[in-house]
């Protein structure tokens, strides 16, 4: 399996490729979810390419880049067996040399939850895939439901600039007690593992309510607030009972809605969200 780095040695390799070319973009340090993104890929594609790249511009100046977990050679070892024709790993020098001063911003949708918590974040996440979609043409891209609004931002972001390529969206992988996987999980010690178990049982006492019954957004909303304001090791960011699409938040759940929420557990900030309807 090839490894590239610089935009040269990326067009060589991607001109290689004759058929179709499934992109799973990662900030590396994988975990079961992003490998299930690349079998995905595998099975639909005749060719797959990953990309690692912890894109700096994503990061607020207070979080944590100079911290997020890196092993690029445990990342290699884990993609091997899979059957990935090259993995794509810039520098920060490649993606953004001196110089450089171009952005793609996405509006109304990258606004409320994370947008509201991390302001400008959408704007790097949104530049740096376009970038990978440029540097790679694939004919698929492959992203977690995990980052909710990100994929929705990047279904926007696809439509709005006419890139022709399929988003397709996959299941969040869960730990076998319901955590969601996730690279920041490693800071996860002690107590604040079994503390970080909130999130998700604050989504499924939510999900249960509405199952029941219950329509109410707000009543959804307090439901999961309360959960998670009982954990002494949790600091609730948001809650919230959003349309699947707009991301607005929703007085009365009719049609497909994202319960969703950022917690900290310690110093970890952590996400994640379930889908009604
Ligand atoms: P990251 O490396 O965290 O930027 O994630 C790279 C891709 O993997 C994104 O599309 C994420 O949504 C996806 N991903 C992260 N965690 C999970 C998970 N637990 N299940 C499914 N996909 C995930």
């Amino acid at each position: 399996m090839r490894t590239v780095t610089t935009l040269p040695e990326l067009r060589t390799a991607r001109l290689s490729l004759k058929g179709t070319v499934g992109l799973v973009p990662t900030m590396g340090y994988l975990h079961e979810g992003h490998l299930s993104l690349i079998r995905q890929a595998r099975a639909e594609c005749e060719h797959v390419v990953v990309s690692i790249f912890v894109n700096p511009t994503q990061f607020g100046p207070n979080e944590d880049l100079s911290k997020y977990p890196r092993d690029l050679e445990r990342d290699l070892s884990l993609i091997e067996p899979l059957g990935v024709d090259f993995v794509w790993t810039p520098t920060a020098e490649v993606m953004y040399p001196t110089g450089y001063q171009t952005w793609v911003e996405v509006e109304a949708i990258t606004r409320p939850l994370e947008g509201s918590m991390r302001p400008g974040h959408f704007k790097g996440v949104t530049t740096v895939v376009a970038k990978l979609f440029n540097g790679v043409q694939p004919h698929k891209a492959y992203f977690g439901q995990k980052d909710a609004q990100q994929q929705t931002v990047i279904r926007q972001m696809v439509r709005d600039l006419n890139f022709t390529l399929e988003v397709v969206v996959c299941p969040t992988v869960r730990e076998a007690d319901g955590l969601a996987m996730s690279s920041r999980n490693k800071y996860l010690e002690g107590e604040n593992r079994q503390a970080a178990l909130v999130l998700f049982h604050a989504l499924s006492a939510a999900k249960d309510l509405y199952e029941k019954g219950e329509k109410s957004a707000e009543a959804l909303r307090t439901k999961m607030k309360e959960i998670i304001e009982a954990e002494p090791h949790a600091r609730m960011q948001y809650v919230s009972c959003a349309d699947f699409d707009t991301l607005e938040e929703l007085e009365q759940v009719k049609g497909k809605a994202l319960l969703s929420m950022a917690v900290l557990i310690g110093k970890t900030r952590l996400i994640d969200n379930f889908i009604l309807g």
